[in-house]
């Protein structure tokens, strides 16, 4: 399956707060950081390990440490606010930016910046808060696995139903992990229900 909605009700819970109108920013990042964290152990879930060997104050015991590097790439402006849950919580974890400007009058997103670490062997777990159209999402993969990335995720916190197509489509390898599946866009390709301009409710702008 390409697509996981996270079944979690303490997911469900943090989703309908963030979408709440009068939540406030320091919340609204609160609520970010904890569902953020929610989508990266599922979409590491399957990550694979190795055996290792390991002193405890008694004896040498077995045990497995992860095997492949994780990347975070976060689409800027709003996919920042994804990224500091992962790096706390996984070791060796590389951050990459990719800078996607949506214009809101035609919804047409616009490159203005791409650093990538090395990605070869490596999972990369792109986030992105709001899946809308999928124009982003799908520039960002694109520019990913030009890159050489090849196990690549996509983190949502709320997906629509044609950004999921969009980016299914163009890239059925990956992976979509989003806390919420809503119902449609509107006509300035707004997500609805939705939480609104994402960015916006995230900085307080
Ligand atoms: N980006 C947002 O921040 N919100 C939407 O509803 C769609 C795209």
């Amino acid at each position: 399956m390409p697509v996981h909605a996270l079944a979690h009700p303490l997911a469900a819970h943090l989703v309908t707060h963030l979408r709440d109108e009068t939540t406030k920013p320091a919340l609204f990042r609160t609520l970010t950081h904890q569902l953020s964290l929610l989508l990266a152990l599922e979409a590491t879930r399957d990550l694979l390990t190795r055996d290792t060997t390991v002193r405890t104050p008694l004896e040498t015991t077995t045990g497995r440490v992860l095997a492949k590097p994780l990347v975070v790439v976060p689409i800027l402006r709003a996919g920042l606010g994804m990224v500091e849950p992962i790096t706390t919580f996984f070791p060796d974890v590389s951050v990459g930016y990719i800078g996607l400007e949506r214009d809101h009058a035609t919804a047409v997103a616009r490159s203005y910046y791409c650093k990538l670490p090395p990605l070869a062997g490596t999972r990369v777990l792109v986030v992105d808060p709001m899946l809308a159209t999928g124009g982003s999402a799908v520039q960002a993969l694109d520019a990913i696995a030009d890159a050489g990335g090849s196990d690549i995720c996509l983190l949502n916190i709320v997906a629509s139903p044609e950004g999921i197509r969009a980016v299914t489509g163009s890239h059925p390898a990956v992976t979509v992990y989003t806390a919420a599946i809503d119902r449609a866009l509107d006509a300035r390709k707004y997500i609805l229900p939705g939480l609104g301009d994402f960015g916006d409710r995230l900085y307080g702008t």
